[in-house]
């Protein structure tokens, strides 16, 4: 039986797993309640025969010193997992017959890759670097966004550097702004080649997304920061932090399906009503519960107090939840070939243009990885969708739209990489239907709300709700989506959680 000061975690994805390591590591009493049969979430894994498959995420940022991930590994006391850097992070192929941009890990290197496909860009980049530098300094000082509280205030006030004072008034601006800002509004090629790198991170193109997120995220792959490929699979990540959260006292259990979230009568807490193994229903109690399934889950989640008519979530947040804007779906092609079809010197991740079925983002294992046998390789590859058609019409009507999908993304593959069609020893297509079972994402939705001016940092979702005892974070929370963003949105969750039981929660930079 739960006490009044435990914390619960709904959901073992790297945000809650996050979560409740910190937690736990602290002396909190922490449960984590995760629905399936193993952590991870979208940065979680499967097997297929002789192959592992990362289900979604593929690559990490954050693994650098003073990264968001080594940080909260080193707070932990854990071992950061083994990755190789990659360098190339991605090549980039406008498919337009020109050669592929690589995104080299050298910042020098990488000057000179743009200079020679984007003459005349400088002053656009030497703005990225600007607003990425000032920014960088500010995300690693920890600032509470948006602000809801007194408590949430000083936390980022303590966090603002000179530089965010000269960069704050480009806060309404986006991507394409900059272009225009620094005279490169009429570069078609950079504009294309913006649009595909943005998508990838914040699900917008230049136009969409917010300037000062932009900057920051189209220089992942540069020194100090970089993009790492996990050694074994993604699942390290997840099996370290819950080796983690036992290790300090917390538990985790699996197959336990959040069904129903109450707040106690008098305020104090929450009630749990929870599915586990074998169906059973089973109930649980906590002073504070920390949410890590997509925000638009909570109207259905949260019931009444006891006999009472009234949800405890205030209507114009319920409102807001219901009008937020849908994310996408993915479609996720996982192949395997063997390595000597694909090219020499292939980089580990790949993003080619293509009108339809999109752009596609390519992952490439690498040879003693752990996801194939010598000699050969796994080849992931992902498309954004609109989720709501996977889920209408007969199953003949879907069976034929996914076999029609996997061949459109498996050619566009095959061009990318110059593969022929009978490459393939495995083939199959993850759709919105298959991310809705293994996540429990309505209508199997990916990613977070998007990082437009208006949704982005100050202007995103809280962590802190209107609901006391009830915290927020995954990717819907700021920073966004990414292993490495709702690692950073789980702390500042606990921060906040334990500031408020009087206790502070400070991570070295
Ligand atoms: C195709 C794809 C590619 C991606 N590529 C990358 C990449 O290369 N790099 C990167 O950094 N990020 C990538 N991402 C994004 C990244 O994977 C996510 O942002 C991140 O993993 C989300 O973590 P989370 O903990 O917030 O949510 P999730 O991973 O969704 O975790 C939520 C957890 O809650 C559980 N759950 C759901 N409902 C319930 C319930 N009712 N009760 C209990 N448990 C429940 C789910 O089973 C799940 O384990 C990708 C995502 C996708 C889909």
């Amino acid at each position: 039986m739960q006490k009044r000061d435990d914390v619960i975690v709904v959901g073992g994805g790297i945000a809650g797993l996050t979560a409740a390591a910190l937690l736990a590591h602290d002396g909190v009493s922490v449960t984590l309640l995760e629905a399936h049969y193993q952590p991870g979430g979208c940065a979680g894994t499967f097997r297929r025969g002789e192959y592992t498959f990362d289900v979604g995420a593929t690559q990490v940022a954050g693994l650098e010193p003073g990264g968001s991930h080594a940080r909260i590994f080193q707070h932990l006391n854990l071992p950061l997992p083994g990755a190789e850097l990659l360098d190339p992070g991605c090549v980039v192929d406008l498919a337009d017959g020109s050669a592929p941009v690589r995104l080299w890990h050298d910042p020098q290197r990488w000057q000179e890759e743009r200079q020679q496909h984007f003459p005349g860009s400088e002053r656009f980049w030497q703005l990225c670097s600007f607003l990425h530098q000032s920014n960088w300094q500010f995300a690693g000082s920890d600032p509470v966004l948006p602000i809801r509280n007194g408590w949430d205030l000083k936390q980022t006030l303590a966090a603002i550097h000179p530089g965010n004072l000269l960069s704050a008034p480009l806060s309404l601006c986006t991507v394409k702004d900059l272009l225009t800002l620094s005279g490169c509004g009429s570069d078609q090629r950079l504009r294309r080649f913006l649009d595909l790198q943005l998508r990838l991170y914040s699900q917008q193109p230049a136009d969409q997304t917010a300037a000062l997120y932009g900057a920051t995220v189209l220089q992942m792959c540069q020194a100090p920061l970089g993009l790492w490929h996990l050694h074994g699979s993604m699942q390290v990540l997840s099996e370290s932090l819950a080796a983690g959260l036992k290790r300090d006292g917390g538990t985790m259990l699996l197959r336990h399906r959040v069904q129903q979230l109450q707040q106690n009568a008098d305020g104090s807490g929450w009630q749990l009503r929870v599915e586990g193994p074998g169906r059973k229903e089973q109930i649980f109690r906590a002073g504070d519960v920390i949410s890590t399934l997509p925000p638009q889950c909570l109207p259905e989640l949260i019931v009444p107090q006891g006999n009472a008519d009234q949800t405890p979530m205030p209507a114009p947040y319920r409102q807001h939840l219901t009008e937020l804007v849908a994310p996408s779906g993915a479609l996720v092609f996982y192949g395997a070939i063997d390595r000597a079809d694909l090219p020499d010197d292939c980089p580990g991740h790949w993003q080619r243009d293509a009108s339809d079925p999109g752009s596609v983002f390519i992952s490439i294992s690498r040879e003693g990885d752990g996801r194939a046998p010598k000699g050969q390789s796994t080849v992931i590859a992902s498309v954004f969708t609109t989720p709501k058609g996977w889920f209408s019409g007969s199953e003949a009507e879907y069976q034929s739209k996914k076999e029609a999908c996997q061949a459109k993304i498996r050619s566009t593959v095959e061009a990318a990489l110059g593969l022929s069609e009978h490459t393939w020893r495995h083939q199959e297509l993850a759709t919105p239907r298959g991310f809705l079972r293994w996540t429990g994402r309505p209508n199997g939705i990916v990613g977070g709300l998007g990082q437009s001016p208006s949704r982005f940092g100050p202007f995103g979702l809280a962590s802190r709700t209107p609901m006391p005892g009830l915290w927020l974070c995954g990717d819907s929370i700021h920073p966004g989506e990414g292993t490495a963003g709702v690692t950073l949105s789980a702390l500042m969750a606990c921060r906040q959680l334990l500031a408020q039981r009087g206790q502070t929660l400070q991570l070295h930079s």
